[in-house]
């Protein structure tokens, strides 16, 4: 496949090596699973949500699962993207990478990406937005990580 090495840049397969954030959190941790049939990626989000100085804020998140290395580094990565955050950040990071991997908002439209939000190492996974059916692949996690939140 050419062209697949621009997918594989090293800090994608780090964080597939050394998943961070791995394990779970023990009930009532707020947790949700995720499923990309197409590929057989399975992805697994534990939180614990706690009220700190800037309102609700992610405290901890551990990351279980398997499948494809991008699956597995995007969520990786999004888990030490988000550890400590406000949820109101994290939400706007979740809305941001999907910006990159050029997913329409709830209505449809593309979202324009807002310059004050921080990507950071989740860069790395911008050459996925080439290949369409891969970008599945990437954003299970974040769908995940929402469906988790919904639940705190
Ligand atoms: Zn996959």
């Amino acid at each position: 496949m050419p062209g697949l090495e621009d997918l594989y840049r090293e800090i994608i397969l780090d964080h597939h090596r050394n998943p961070r954030n791995r394990g779970e959190l023990p009930p009532p941790a707020p947790h949700a699973v995720g499923h990309n049939p197409l590929c057989g990626d399975e992805i697994e989000v534990f939180l614990q949500v706690t009220d700190g100085p800037e309102g609700l804020t992610v405290s901890d998140i551990k990351v279980g699962g398997q499948g494809c290395s991008i699956s597995q580094s995007s969520a990786s990565m999004m888990s030490q993207a988000i550890k400590g955050k406000p949820v109101a950040e994290v939400q706007a990071l979740v809305r941001r990478f999907k910006g990159m991997m050029s997913i329409p908002d709830e209505h449809g439209n593309d979202i324009e990406p807002d310059p004050s939000v921080k990507l950071g190492d989740l860069e790395a996974l911008q050459g996925v937005v080439k290949y369409p059916v891969r970008i599945k692949c990437a954003i299970l996690g974040w769908n995940t990580l929402l469906e988790a939140l919904e639940q705190a």
